[in-house]
């Protein structure tokens, strides 16, 4: 676990971090991408550590690549790549960085390890994980498969290294229906999200059996969260992601991944929109769709908030946090992720 006295100490000694007027005004380009949602008072003190990581990163030849739940100083502030699991996956075989710190959750970061292995992983918190792949391990997939002899195991990508391995093949919440409708078997295995594979199975041809796992954040939202919502406030457009459980799916306007609801949002532009989904996904578009008044509850994941710009800060200036994965386990997994982008591409997902 980091120390943060003992990095707050070291960093204020390596960078000037007060406080400044001047350099967010100085910063006031990068301001303008979130003045809706930052106060000017916080974007004072987010400036200094914006400045310093965005001049460290080239020093370091590095990116950052960026979750849509990232906050978005950060989202914003530091990040050369933002997006979903898949877009993110798919970018970190591109960059041309010899460093790539993972503004995310851990087992993003291990996803990049996979497909990059001969890059630099960081991670800002270690601790940042999730509820979905601390769900299941090998042995979980081991048991589907005893139970579903022949039927492929299609393994959301929100999965430690090792789960990856033991798959078939990958899927991420934007292409899991067309991946799992693509497979031969009539009975397909879904791991770890049951609410995920039975919005899936909703909408598939396929016998879609599923692991028992849950999104801490999506799994809070009920049918009667919506039902009250759109009475207290009618006319807003209620979009969830399909982590939530099937009735409240059926319940919302439109369901989609995190990017998907960034696409319905931005072509369609309804006057008010509730994201049933993590809080700062609205944050992070706000900015770009002035018209559109983003409204309603909002719930953290408390994994991806462990990520800060201090910490990012930290992982730039020590290096620390690299993140590992054995190599047979990377060969496995990388085969399932791969797998998955060349079924997307091929279905041009
Ligand atoms: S939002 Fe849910 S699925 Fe995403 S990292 Fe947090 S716990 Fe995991």
């Amino acid at each position: 676990m980091l120390n943060l006295s003992h990095v707050r100490s070291v960093l204020s000694d390596c960078y000037d971090l007060a406080p400044s007027t001047e350099v967010a005004e100085a910063t006031s380009d990068i301001y303008a991408r979130m003045e809706r949602v930052v106060t000017p008072p916080d974007w004072a003190i987010y400036a200094p550590y914006v400045k310093a990581i965005n001049a460290l990163k080239k020093e370091r030849n590095a990116v950052i690549l960026g979750h849509n739940y990232m906050t978005p100083e950060i989202f914003h502030g530091v990040s050369d790549y933002v997006g979903d699991s898949l877009q993110i996956a798919m970018k970190a075989q591109e960059v041309d960085a010899e460093v790539i710190v993972q503004a995310g959750v851990h087992f993003m970061a291990e996803t990049t390890k996979i497909l990059c292995p001969e890059k630099t992983v960081l991670m800002p918190d270690m601790e940042a994980g999730c509820s979905l792949a601390e769900s299941i391990t090998a042995d979980g997939i081991d048991e589907m498969r005893a139970k579903y002899p022949g039927a492929p195991v299609v393994t959301y990508v929100n999965t430690t290294a090792e789960v990856k391995a033991a798959s078939d093949i990958c899927c991420t919440s934007s292409n899991a229906l067309q991946i799992v409708n693509a497979m031969e078997s009539d009975t397909v295995i879904m791991t770890p999200d049951q609410f995920l594979a039975q919005n899936v199975a909703n909408q598939s041809h396929k016998n879609v059996v599923y692991w028992p796992g849950s999104c801490i954040v999506h799994e809070q939202y009920t049918a009667k969260d919506l039902q009250d919502f759109r009475e207290w406030n009618p006319g807003t457009r209620l979009i969830a992601h399909p982590e939530c459980p099937p009735d409240v799916v059926a319940e919302a306007d439109f369901s989609g991944s995190t990017s998907g609801i960034i696409k319905y949002v931005t072509d369609e532009k309804p006057q008010k929109a509730m994201l049933i989904t993590e809080c700062s996904m609205a944050s992070n578009i706000a900015d770009e769709l002035p018209e559109v008044d983003f409204v309603g509850p909002c719930n953290m994941c408390p994994y991806m908030k462990k990520i800060s710009l201090e910490k990012i800060l930290w992982v730039l200036h020590t290096g620390e946090n690299e993140v590992l994965v054995d190599p047979d386990v990377g060969t496995k997994a990388r085969a399932s992720v791969q797998a998955m982008i060349d079924m997307s591409r091929k279905l041009g997902l």
